[in-house]
């Protein structure tokens, strides 16, 4: 058998974003991933579906794996033809033990490449508004392990040299030991009034920053009770936080929220909330398909058929517009025999998604919701027309029931389905349970239900209870009163049932609790 290949990748520091392009499109590739906890777990969305992940961090029954037996884990895989991706924390050659598993990897002939990543060295200052040098404060800085006891850290730093060596210090799993550096570094020269920040967490949902100078440090951190994981920056450049700090400036900073949606529809709301300093966990609970049964299909075609004979085509979702676009190309279809029909879109992103297609809708209800569409309708849709309604198999019943009581003439067709889907996460129980996600958003009646079922399905027994220890977001009156049937209390619902409208309600909710 051919041997298989090894990445060795940076993740970066954390924000799932802050990996290399290369970095994931090994991700992307490889049969096997091997990471722990500073390594995102988001990252693996990546992942092939098929891919085995073997996580070799720390769990409730078992320490981390020892660091020779990830090496050998590494090799064997690689022998049984597989390719490998070794995700690690930042940078995967500062303090990443990356040379021993090269080494074993080379000494057994095996391919491996190297893959660099962001270090938390230099990226969690920089999203603590602290740049490791500046052209008027530091022109150098050194990076430095304060990971080991007091009397091990004399042997292993020579604080003689190391103290005034560079403008700016940067010393990694230093929290526990903040006091003791600080000290060494004030009797080896610099000054006791030096700038220190420590930032915990940085580039995540967590980040937080505390600042004193060496003489204080130690007490502030004790009083703030800071743990690790954090960076320790010692010097001037400490100082520029004041004007350049931003990522904590954004409204939704600090705000780890669960996106339930299908992937391929989330990507709206994942770019906003990210743009408004929050960060996205996405667990798509519900995915859509093309329907399979004999029987669907029969009927889609048949609908489709009678292309001239509709009066109006209604669409009620941008998914609806997308599948059916893919129905008529699947039967030959062109969208000119439609000739006769007016179309209706239901909301801005559905008539959006028509108007890419080349259709401008000309009819848009003012009301976001099915029953707003028949208000508009009242005048222009006559008794005797006929209509034709693509849509999922789990639309709402409100429209085709109305129109048929004006005595319109309705063909529904589910053009797709809707089917739950569980990603294997196997920390959302976990978060969720310790605080870690700040709010959830419903952008659907079955991303309620699914997301209560997904959750007894990872072994949550009350899933409810879990989920009402946080702030809880619907899209929509419909979708909460489902989220309330359920067991759940909802705390925002916006103005507008829209994307945007969920987006600002989150931005006002949070604006609210900080008691902006
Ligand atoms: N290879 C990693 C460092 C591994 S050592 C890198 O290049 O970033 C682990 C230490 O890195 C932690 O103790 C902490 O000091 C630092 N660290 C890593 N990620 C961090 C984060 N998101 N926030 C703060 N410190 C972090």
């Amino acid at each position: 058998m051919d041997k298989g290949k090894v990445y060795l990748v940076g993740a970066g520091p954390g924000d799932p974003k802050l990996i290399t392009v290369r970095g994931l499109e090994a991700l992307k590739r490889s049969d096997v991933i091997v990471f722990d906890r500073l390594a995102g777990p988001q990252l693996l969305n990546h992942a092939r579906p098929d891919a085995e992940r073997i996580y070799v961090g720390k769990l409730p029954d078992r320490h981390t794996m020892k660091q020779e037996d990830i090496n050998r884990l590494l090799v064997d895989l690689a022998l049984q033809g597989k390719t490998v991706i070794r995700l690690k924390g930042g940078d995967p050659t500062v303090f990443g033990r990356v040379g021993e598993e090269a080494d074993l990897l080379q000494k057994n002939g095996i391919i491996y490449e190297i893959i660099p990543g962001i270090t938390s060295a230099i990226a969690v200052p920089a999203y603590a508004g602290i740049p490791v040098t500046h052209r008027d404060l530091a022109s150098s800085f050194s990076v430095i392990t304060g990971h080991e006891s007091p009397d091990k850290l004399d042997h292993s730093i020579y604080w003689d040299k190391v103290t005034n060596a560079t403008g700016t210090l940067v010393f990694l799993m230093g929290v526990a030991k903040i006091g003791y550096i600080s000290e060494q570094l004030i009797k080896h020269g610099r000054s006791p009034e030096t700038p220190v920040a420590l930032v915990q967490w940085g580039t995540r949902a967590e980040q937080r920053t505390v600042v004193g100078t060496l003489s204080d440090i130690d007490d502030k951190v004790k009083a703030a009770n800071l743990k690790p994981p954090a960076v320790i920056i010692v010097g001037d450049v400490v100082r520029q936080r004041d004007t350049l700090s931003w990522i904590e400036k954004k409204p939704l900073f600090g705000q780890r929220v669960l996106v339930t949606r299908a992937r391929s529809q989330a990507s709206e709301l994942l770019a906003k909330i990210d743009d408004l300093g929050g960060e996205t966990y996405e667990f798509p609970v519900i995915e859509t398909r093309l329907p399979t049964s004999d029987e669907s299909i029969r009927a889609i075609e048949d609908a489709l058929g009678q292309a001239d004979a509709y009066d109006w085509v209604m669409l009620t979702s941008v998914n609806g517009v997308e599948y059916f676009f893919n129905w008529l190309d699947r039967c030959g279809i062109d969208i000119r025999r439609f000739h006769r029909a007016k179309f209706a879109a239901v909301g801005p992103k559905t008539a959006e998604a028509l108007a890419s297609r080349g259709i401008r809708a000309d009819l848009l209800p003012e009301s976001f919701r099915a029953e707003g569409l028949l208000d508009s309708l009242d005048s222009q849709i006559t008794a005797g027309q006929s209509a034709l309604l693509p849509r999922g198999d789990l639309a709402r019943e409100t429209l085709p029931k109305e129109l048929k009581e004006r005595g319109v003439r309705t063909v529904e067709i589910d053009v797709y389905e809707t089917a739950m889907s569980a990603p294997r996460d196997l920390w959302l129980p976990e978060m969720l349970a310790n605080g870690e996600i700040h709010v959830i958003t419903f952008t659907s009646s079955s991303t309620v239900i699914n997301l209560l079922e997904a959750l007894r399905g990872l072994g949550v027994n009350n899933p409810a209870e879990t989920l009402n220890h946080i702030e809880i977001a619907c899209i929509g009156p419909v979708t909460a009163k489902t989220a309330e049937e359920n067991g759940l209390r909802v705390s925002i619902v916006p103005e507008k049932y829209t994307i945007d409208g969920l987006v600002e309600a989150l931005v006002e909710r949070r604006r609210v609790t900080k008691g902006e």
